[in-house]
Order: structure tokens, then sequence, then C-alpha cells
């Protein structure tokens, strides 16, 4: 394989306007932004990675209290009812919207636990000065191509447009759950926003070389 890694530099690419630009190296602090547009291309930073880890994980622990704590409580007319949302899913295990179920299962909670699942995997090694584990590569890749499909944040505007349209049917209160999944879907864009996407994988590389 032609190695373009030299002193020259690789060609990376504005994921914004896709002018190319030779990588050169960026003291830790600064960043390197698009010549044409402006969009930040790599900005290395001290302690990315461990932040970056000790969100994710702080992350799964919202997760697992978003999905069992009482979402949600309902009250009409003298009838209480309180659920969460792995009572949402399994209400519909049993009758033909099993695939919808299924559905929202795999989307609002594997598919984002196994995200996390994966970041960490690739990255906390890293954090405590090891070498990258046997399959960080993979374990990225698949953290971001799995990225559009986790839906957390798309499941909290759904539950808020249904908010409003009960709200006048029934005294609504929230349950600590749904509070639970406001901080995930914060921490979530938070971290996505952190995560310096070329940074990672530079080091990821340069860890595996060394
Ligand atoms: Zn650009």
């Amino acid at each position: 394989m032609h190695d373009t890694s030299g002193a020259a530099g690789r060609l990376i690419a504005c994921p914004v306007c896709d002018v190319l630009h030779r990588e050169t190296p960026v003291p830790v602090g600064q960043k390197a932004r698009c010549r044409r547009c402006g969009t930040v291309l790599y900005a290395p930073r001290e302690s990315a990675m461990t932040q970056i880890v000790m969100l994710a994980v702080t992350a799964a622990i919202l997760m697992v209290a978003a999905i069992f704590f009482p979402f949600l409580e309902l009250d009409a007319g003298g009838l209480n009812s309180r659920s969460s949302v792995f009572d949402a899913v399994l209400a519909f295990a049993s009758g033909p919207l099993l695939p919808l179920s299924l559905a929202v299962a795999a989307l609002i909670v594997v598919l984002p636990l196994v995200r996390l699942a994966a970041v960490t995997y690739a990255l906390a090694p890293m954090v405590f000065g090891f070498a990258p584990a046997a399959h960080a590569e993979p374990a990225m890749r698949l953290a971001e191509r799995t990225r559009p499909w986790a839906m957390a944040e798309i499941f909290i505007v759904g539950v808020a447009v249904a908010l409003v349209k009960v709200a006048g049917l029934a005294h609504v209160t929230l349950g600590p759950a749904f509070w639970a999944f406001l901080a995930l879907v914060l921490i979530t864009v938070l971290n996505d926003n952190l995560m310096c996407r070329l940074t990672i994988w530079k080091t990821l590389e340069d860890r595996r070389n060394s």
C-alpha cells in the first residue's frame, strides 16, 4: 500500500466544502480551519480522550436510568398510571406491533448502548496510556457508521410533542427517567462536538505504530 503520511502530510478534505488541504502538525489547543469556509478541520486537545470516555460512561449510566425508571405519570379521572420506556416497549411485544416494538428498542436503546460501548472500548485503553485494544479501529468505525441511527434525541422530541397533546386530557407528571433522557441527549450532543474525529484516528494510528 502506498504510504502518504510522509513529511508532506496527508491530504484531508473539508467535511463541509470538500476543499483539499495538506495536513500539517497543529499544536495542542489550536485549531486548523478550512481556508475556504472556516470549518474546524482538526483541533488537538490535551484531555479530549479522557473527556470523551468519561462522557460515554456517564451516558451509559443515564441510559439505564432513562429506560427503567418511571418516565411519565398520568392522572385522569382518579386513575393513575406510571410507565417506563421499558414498559412501553414491552406493551407492544405480544401483538401485531411486535416489529415496531423491536425497532423502537433497537433504535433508542440497543444502538446507542452499542455505540457507547464501542467508543469506550476503542478509546479507554489509550486514556490509561496503553496501546489501543485489539479491534479498536473496527469498533470506532462501527460507532461512526451507526451515528445517524441512534435516535435518543428524536425520541425525546417525539415525547415532547405527545406531551403537549396529552396534557390537555390528563394530569401529566414527568418521572426521573425523563430528566435522565434529557441529560443524555445533552451529553450526546456535547460528546459529538467534543469528538475531533481526525485527532482520534490519528492518535489510534500513532499509538498502534509506537
Ligand atoms: Zn471548507
